[in-house]
């Protein structure tokens, strides 16, 4: 476990290729050993390796192997110096930086951090409860001639976000190609409670979804009025991807980055989290990547 923010607490310790594998297999067999292969769970060692090989078949796998980790080219200290850089930093680092920082090629520290992002989708989110808003809205430039929810080249986006006081507690953001209630429908099962007290501006697409969501009161959006903290939250989402990603290719990432850095924003575990997520993703071929 690294707890913490302290650059030189964490290359202090894992300053070695053995401390970082030796890492990785507890965060990978932590829950028990089972062979990829047979499925046999009784294993030895490999002499001077963390590698464990099967009793059964006698396949030998390595902590990495199978995860968002192999295949890494650089040393594991540095890959780990490279997750902690991006998990601790508070707003995110883009790849030219770290290639600077850690002496990398741009393309390497940019496939290694689309990789992380992968990790930072979360797959089995806590479904939001309590008072939450939920709408939709682009991203992108202004497209002259194109106003509402017309859409011209821009992402649209829906998200939401619980609220406490008067604070947002958590948020999730998917993107959608259109927002129908077809479309609508499986992120509000994804990420909402049944019993959430679920506010939308009137948008026709989101009524057929109260026979679900019994909570669901709709209400007309004025600016500066009511959906503040909604507001607020679609701003400091648009300037970060402004500011750290420049462009918005691939927007999906990127959103789940937002929302995976602003749910754990408080998280001191932020490292062990992203890692045992990392450890849990299937190794991804650099071409799905693109
Ligand atoms: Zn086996």
């Amino acid at each position: 476990m690294f707890k913490g923010y302290d650059i030189l607490d964490f290359v202090r310790t894992y300053c070695e290729e053995s401390i970082c594998q030796e890492y990785l297999a507890n965060a990978k067999w932590g829950n028990g050993f089972r062979c990829v292969k047979c499925g046999n769970t009784s294993w030895s060692r490999v002499a001077e390796t963390y590698n464990r090989k099967c009793n059964k078949c006698k396949h030998i796998e390595s902590p990495t192997s199978g995860t968002l980790f192999h295949k890494v080219k650089s040393p594991l200290t540095k890959a780990f110096l490279f997750v902690f850089l991006v998990s601790t930093s508070k707003k995110g680092i883009s790849s030219y930086e770290l290639a600077r920082k850690l002496s990398l090629r741009q393309t390497t520290c940019y496939f290694f951090s689309r990789k992380i992002m992968k990790a930072m989708n979360i797959k089995e989110p806590k479904l939001l409860d309590g008072k939450v808003d939920v709408d939709e809205f682009f991203v992108g430039g202004p497209e002259t001639g194109k106003p509402g929810r017309s859409k011209g080249k821009k992402k649209q986006v829906v998200m939401v976000i619980q609220m406490k006081k008067k604070g947002i507690v958590r948020c999730y953001a998917n993107q959608i190609p259109s927002a129908g209630t077809k479309q609508l429908k499986p992120f509000f099962q994804k990420y909402i409670s049944k019993e959430a007290l679920i506010r939308t501006d009137k948008w026709r697409g989101y009524r057929p979804l109260k026979y679900l969501f019994p909570w669901l009161k709709q209400e007309v959006s004025v600016p500066k009025n009511n959906f503040r903290l909604f507001h607020r939250q679609v701003m400091m989402l648009k300037a970060w991807l402004r500011g750290i990603h420049h462009q918005a290719k691939h927007l999906q990432p990127y959103l789940d980055e937002f929302t995976w850095r602003f749910n754990n924003r408080n998280n001191p575990n932020l490292f062990d989290i992203l890692i045992s997520s990392m450890m849990k993703e299937k190794a991804t071929p650099i071409k799905l990547l693109t």
